[in-house]
């Protein structure tokens, strides 16, 4: 079942390929790399966390 085979790993193949292209999402205002949601200092908003932007991560909690 050469076929089947080939077919699995395509598939396999492809979803990798489509979670590269998840957007990046930020859990407190929803920003993402397209639309930032403020920019400071004639800078965008970065990413502190995997899911959260500069403008909402509290200053106070950065050490
Ligand atoms: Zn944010
Ligand atoms: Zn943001």
């Amino acid at each position: 079942m050469r076929m089947r085979h080939f077919l699995r790993r395509l598939q396999r193949a492809c979803l990798a390929f489509l979670s590269a292209f998840r957007e990046q999402k930020c859990r407190e205002c929803g920003c993402t790399d397209w639309l930032a949601c403020c920019i400071e200092f004639g800078e965008a908003c970065h990413w502190v966390e995997p899911d959260l932007c500069s403008a909402c991560a509290d200053p106070e909690e950065a050490d």
